[in-house]
């Protein structure tokens, strides 16, 4: 049985659990969803998810609850599979832009690329628009809330989806996945299963 976690201290995390176990059928796998609050959970899972939401609250509750280390431990040196979507994005990246330190969020910096909070103006701040995305035969639809864009991506992270204007919007390295959308909020699980097939 494989079991996958959602870091559940703020945001779509009721989203991601119920898409997971439509993943994990699909695919034909035995699969268990924990909510993830505690290092213990933490310490049982193969795979991570960091939901979409309000990233200056999840990095301060993953501070409280004291997740930080040992998720950046898990991923680094056990290579532990993690997705992190839209808020999970920023706090999975390495460099963050003035809003994101001026907020005090503190990224864990496992995914080098630099992020940009609250990146799309105004009138597009919220939007919904077909991604082509690497590895995916047919488009897939993003859905953008006050989402982040990826800067730069450098070393070894590989672009896997961007734009019609080139800009960032997936990224992959190694075993981590960001993405400034929220799949979570389609009926769409490929993405999710490329997690669970990491
Ligand atoms: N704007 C939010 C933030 O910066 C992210 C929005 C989202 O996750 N939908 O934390």
């Amino acid at each position: 049985m494989k079991k996958v976690g959602v870091i559940s201290l703020q945001g779509a995390i009721s989203e991601h659990k119920e898409i997971l176990n439509k993943s994990f059928e699909k695919l034909g796998l035995k699969g268990d969803v924990i909510l993830i609050r505690k290092k213990e959970d933490l310490e049982r899972v193969y795979g991570v998810i960091i939901p979409g939401g309000e990233s200056t609250t999840i990095s301060r509750l993953i501070k409280k609850f004291d997740l930080h280390e040992l998720l950046v431990k898990r991923a680094e040196e056990e290579d532990m599979p993690v997705m992190g979507t839209c808020a999970g994005l920023i706090l999975l990246a390495r460099h963050g832009d003035e809003s994101v330190i001026s907020k005090g969020v503190e990224p864990l910096g496992i995914l080098d690329i630099k992020v940009q909070r609250n990146a799309f103006g105004r009138q597009k701040e919220s939007f919904q628009i077909p991604l082509k995305i690497k590895g995916l035969d047919k488009p897939f639809l993003g859905v953008f809330i006050r989402a982040p864009l990826i800067e730069k991506a450098y070393g070894r992270c590989e672009i896997y989806s961007t734009l019609k204007d080139g800009t960032i919007v997936m990224v992959r390295e190694k075993n981590r996945l960001g993405l400034s959308f929220h799949p979570e909020l389609t009926e769409d699980t490929r993405l999710h299963e490329m997690f669970l097939m990491m």
